[in-house]
C-alpha cells in the first residue's frame, strides 16, 4: 500500500479573507470533517489550529526514522457502508487502510481470547466457549446491533433507546448473562471508552464496540497523521483556508451572537458562524466573554472529564522477535467489574505497516490506563514520566524477554503532554466521561446558548473515538447548512 505523505501548510497571509462564513477552532478530526463538508458546499471556511500539524489526537511524530502515532491506534467504521467510509466517499477522499484481523486480543491473568475481525465468527466462538448461554449471546448481540443503529443512523427505535439509555454496561450484561467470565470477556475492551463497565453507559459501550466488531478496525496506511492529512488536503482542495500554529484566544460575540475570533497574536477575523472543536471548558470559561446562560455554565462545571493515559513509544532493533506478541489489552484482573484493573494496551504497528520504521526495525506502542484523578495527584511530572517508563518496560519484559537490550528510541507521554499538545483539560482522552449521565441526550448538544456557535468533537454528541467525532463534525456541518443530521 502507498501513502501520500502530504505535508499540510498554512494558507499564505495575503490570501486570507477579512470575513468568513465559518471559522472552525481546532483541527481535530471533528473540526476537519466539519470544515471539509462546509467548504465542499461553497462556504468560505477558515480552520484555526494552535499546533503546527492538524489532527489533534490523530497525529504522528518522528524520531530517528521511526514514525510514532501519538495517540490513536486504529479507527472503526472505515468500510464502505460505515460512517467513516461513507463520509470519505461523500467528500471524495481516497485512502488505503489495513483491515485488522484479528480485531483484538484480550489477555487476562488466567486466560486469553482472540476477537476475530468478523462478528459472526466472534459470536460463534463465544457460543462454543460458553455453550450454556448460547441463546443469550445471540439475543445480546441482536439488541446490541439494533441499539447501535438506533443511536448512530437516526433510525430512531425509541423503545430500544429507552430500554438502555439509563443502564450501565454491567447492568445490561447482567440482564442477559450469568457467567462471570463471559461478562469479563464482553467488557474486555472497556479501555476504548475509558470507564469500567460498572460505570460506563450501555449506549457508550455499544457505539464503540459495534463499530469495531461489526464494521472492523482499520489502520491508515502510513499512520494516523495520514488520516488527518487526507481530510485537511481535501478541505484545502475545496478552497478552505488553514492557520496552523494559531491559537484562538477569544470568540467574539455581540448581543448573544458570534461575530468572529480573536487570535493569540491579536488579529481579529470576522465570521457569521464559529464551530468549536476544542475543550468545552476552554470554550466557555476562557474564550467567551459576556453573559451566557448560567444554568448551561453550571452544567459544564458539574460534568466530569474522561480518564487520561500514559503512553510509551519504543523503537527497537531488528534482532528482537515480536512475532508472538499479541496486539491487545493486557488486563491485570479476571473480574467482570474491573474495579482493580490496571490494563495496558500493547501493539506493534510495524507488523501492520512496516514502513513506519527503518528497515527490519520495529515499533512497540503501549497505552497504560491511569486511574481517575491521577492528574490532580501528580506534582512532579518529570519523575512521574520516568517512573511510569521504567514500570511499563518492566511489565513488558514478562511478555518480551530482554526487551531492554533492543531499545533504540524511547519516548513517553503523560496526561500533561496530551494536554499540552491538544489543550484537552487534564489530557482527557475522550472528552467527557462516557457515563449514563453524560451520554446520549445528556451529552452537550451541538447548538449552544450563543447564536451561531456550535460544538463538534468528543466533548459533544455522540461521543468519543474517531468514528463518533467524524459523525459529530458531519452533523454540525449539516446543521449549519440547515439540512439536518447525517
Ligand atoms: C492515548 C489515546 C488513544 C486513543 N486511541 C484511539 C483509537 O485508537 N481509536 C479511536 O477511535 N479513538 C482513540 N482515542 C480517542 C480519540 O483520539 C478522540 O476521541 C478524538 O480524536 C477526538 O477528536 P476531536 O475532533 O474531538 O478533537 P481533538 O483531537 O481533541 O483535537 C482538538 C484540536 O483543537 C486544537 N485546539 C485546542 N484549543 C485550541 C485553541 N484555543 N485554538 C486553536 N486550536 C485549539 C488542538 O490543538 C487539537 O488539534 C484515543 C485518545 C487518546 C488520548
Amino acid at each position: 500500500m502507498q501513502s501520500s505523505k502530504t505535508c499540510i501548510q498554512s494558507t499564505k497571509t495575503d490570501r486570507l479573507y477579512p470575513c468568513y462564513d465559518v471559522i472552525v477552532i481546532g483541527a481535530g478530526i471533528a473540526g476537519l470533517i466539519c470544515a471539509a463538508f462546509l467548504a465542499k458546499n461553497w462556504k468560505k471556511v477558515l480552520l484555526v489550529e494552535q499546533h503546527s500539524i492538524p489532527g489533534g489526537y490523530c497525529t504522528s511524530f518522528k524520531r530517528k526514522g521511526f514514525s510514532f502515532d501519538a495517540a490513536v491506534h486504529h479507527i472503526g467504521g472505515c468500510g464502505k457502508w460505515s460512517i467513516v467510509g461513507r463520509c470519505f466517499k461523500t467528500l471524495g477522499i481516497e485512502m488505503d487502510f489495513y483491515h485488522l484481523d484479528p480485531m483484538d486480543n484480550l489477555i487476562f491473568p488466567k486466560f486469553s481470547i482472540e476477537i476475530p475481525a468478523d462478528l459472526d465468527n466472534y459470536i460463534a466462538r463465544l457460543q462454543e466457549r460458553y455453550p450454556i448461554e448460547r441463546n443469550e449471546i445471540k439475543d445480546f448481540f441482536n439488541d446490541f446491533i439494533k441499539l447501535y443503529r438506533a443511536t448512530f443512523n437516526n433510525e430512531k427505535s425509541q423503545i430500544l433507546i429507552d430500554k438502555y439509555k439509563n443502564l450501565t454496561y454491567s447492568e445490561m450484561l447482567n440482564a442477559f448473562f450469568k457467567n462471570d467470565e463471559l461478562k469479563t470477556v464482553l467488557s474486555g475492551q472497556w479501555g476504548y471508552i475509558g470507564l469500567p463497565p460498572t460505570q460506563a453507559s450501555a449506549i457508550g459501550m455499544c457505539q464503540m464496540m459495534v463499530n469495531y466488531l461489526k464494521d472492523g478496525a482499520f489502520f491508515p496506511a502510513g499512520g494516523t497523521q495520514e488520516f488527518a492529512n487526507a481530510i485537511s488536503k481535501k478541505f484545502i482542495d475545496f478552497g478552505g483556508h488553514v492557520m496552523l500554529t494559531s491559537k484562538a484566544r477569544k470568540i467574539l460575540s455581540n448581543n448573544n451572537t458570534v461575530k468572529g475570533v480573536k487570535l493569540e497574536e491579536g488579529k481579529e477575523i470576522a465570521a457569521d458562524v464559529v464551530v468549536s472543536n476544542i475543550d468545552v471548558r476552554q470554550t466557555f470559561f476562557e474564550l467567551l466573554d459576556g453573559r451566557i446562560d448560567s444554568s448551561f455554565l453550571r452544567k459544564i462545571e458539574e460534568m466530569k472529564e474522561s480518564c487520561s493515559f500514559f503512553l510509551l513509544y519504543l523503537g527497537v532493533g531488528a534482532g528482537l522477535d515480536l512475532s508472538k506478541l499479541k496486539r491487545g489489552f493486557y488486563h491485570t484482573s479476571n473480574d467482570s467489574s474491573y474495579t482493580t484493573d490496571e490494563w495496558m494496551y500493547v501493539s506493534v504497528p510495524t507488523k501492520i505497516c512496516p514502513s513506519l520504521a527503518p528497515s527490519n526495525k520495529q515499533i512497540i506502542s503501549v497505552v497504560v490506563y491511569l486511574k481517575e484523578g491521577t492528574y490532580k495527584t501528580v506534582n512532579d511530572w518529570k519523575s512521574f514520566k520516568e517512573n511510569m517508563t521504567l514500570n511499563t518496560i518492566n511489565r513488558l519484559e514478562s511478555y518480551i524477554p530482554n526487551i531492554k537490550k533492543h531499545i533504540e528510541v524511547k519516548e513517553a507521554a503523560t496526561p500533561k503532554t496530551l494536554e499540552r499538545y491538544t489543550l484537552n483539560t487534564n489530557g482527557a482522552a475522550y472528552g467527557w466521561d462516557v457515563s449514563v449521565n453524560q451520554i446520549w441526550d445528556n451529552r452537550l448538544p451541538h447548538k449552544t446558548p450563543i447564536d451561531n456557535l456550535y460544538l463538534a468533537g468528543h466533548w459533544t454528541r455522540p461521543g468519543p473515538g474517531i468514528c463518533a467525532v467524524v459523525s459529530s463534525g458531519w452533523n454540525v456541518a449539516n446543521l449549519i447548512m440547515k439540512i439536518g443530521g447525517n
